[in-house]
């Protein structure tokens, strides 16, 4: 099998909503009428961005769901993709599972592959997504106002938890394993809820480095700070039954510097809570709130009892040594 073989068997579909999609040269969108182009890349590397024994439908998932997490940030509602890779040789089992994955989380969310790149090299996955916001309704970083009160959606350390079992650093009881293992190779992009966010939340980012860190950079760019508190990781349900299962310690370590939790974390008006709540209700996500916006810069842990934490928790940063 060839290269454009291997693209017209796992990789193309009649165009959906756009007027051109894969063989040619450019695909060809046409955006709503008054709407703007929310648009953000991901790549994944082997070895980096996933273990090798991640199962290939698992990967396709994953591949296109940190992408997606990256609309839900901004409350953009997805609509294209493209799909560039580098694969060391035609494994066509690999393919198979790849494209199952994709295409499913894909149709999931209405989201269509309009191009892409393939060529031979180190394993390799690099999605560009395409999606549409009204003007001025855009999550961004920069908004937080002080005294806004801080969100998370879902519930966060899972994946780090799986990840330090595969490094053989943990052990936890099977079932909570294969819990997180899941919510590592197959994080749930929370698109509805960023949608759901749009005029409610004051700004928004996706938890991809770690609860800390992430919320780090709403900080800078808001010109804010924040009091973030850490009983909720005693008990909440920003804490899954795996979490629940460790040291108060490890738990910290993991909920608020993990990495790849992909959860939103979000910022908003204490006169939205309600609307906040009602929202995630709609989209069936869990919200938990953790802290509060300030005008004091920098960011101020409190521990159990309200005291200031000295601990630091640092993110994670693929160029730090
Ligand atoms: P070009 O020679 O113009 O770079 P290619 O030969 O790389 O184009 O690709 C041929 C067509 O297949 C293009 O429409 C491209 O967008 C599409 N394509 C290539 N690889 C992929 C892929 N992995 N997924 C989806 N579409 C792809
Ligand atoms: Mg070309």
């Amino acid at each position: 099998m060839g290269e454009f073989d291997l693209i017209s068997r796992y990789f193309t579909r009649p165009p959906r909503h756009a007027l051109l999609g894969v063989g040619d040269d450019c695909a060809l969108l046409q955006p709503q009428p008054g709407m703007q182009w929310a648009v953000s890349s991901d790549m994944l590397v082997d070895g980096r961005h996933f273990l090798s024994t991640t199962p290939p439908a698992r990967l396709g998932h994953k591949a296109l769901a940190v992408n997606l997490s990256d609309l839900a940030a901004c409350g953009a509602k997805p609509i294209a993709f493209t799909l560039a890779l580098s694969l060391p040789q035609i494994d066509e089992a690999w393919l198979q599972g790849f494209s199952q994955g994709l295409w499913a989380l894909a149709d999931a969310h209405g989201c269509e592959l309009v191009g892409g790149d393939t060529t031979q090299g180190p394993l390799n996955i690099c999605i560009t997504v395409f999606g549409e916001v009204p003007p001025g309704d855009a999550l961004l970083r920069q908004h937080a106002q002080v005294g806004d009160d801080v969100y998370v959606s879902g519930t966060l350390g899972d994946a780090r938890l799986a990840l330090e079992v595969f490094r053989g650093t943990l052990t936890v009881e099977a079932e909570h394993f294969e819990a997180a293992r899941a919510r590592m190779e197959q994080p749930s992009p929370r698109v509805a809820l960023g949608l759901a966010l749009r005029g409610l939340a004051n700004a928004a980012i996706d938890i991809s480095d770690g609860l800390v860190g992430d919320l780090g950079h709403i900080l800078q760019r808001s010109k804010v700070g924040a009091v973030l508190t850490t009983d909720w990781v005693a008990d909440s349900a920003a804490i899954s039954p795996a979490m629940q299962s460790l040291t108060m310690n490890r738990r910290l370590d993991f909920a608020l510097a993990g990495g790849d939790d992909y959860e939103l974390l979000f910022t908003a008006a204490p006169d939205q809570a309600d609307g906040v709540q009602e929202a995630a209700n709609d989209c069936g996500v869990p919200i938990t709130c953790i802290g509060r916006i300030t005008s004091t810069p920098g960011l101020q842990v409190l521990d159990m009892q309200g005291m200031a934490m000295s601990r630091r928790f640092a993110s994670f940063d693929h160029f730090a040594r």
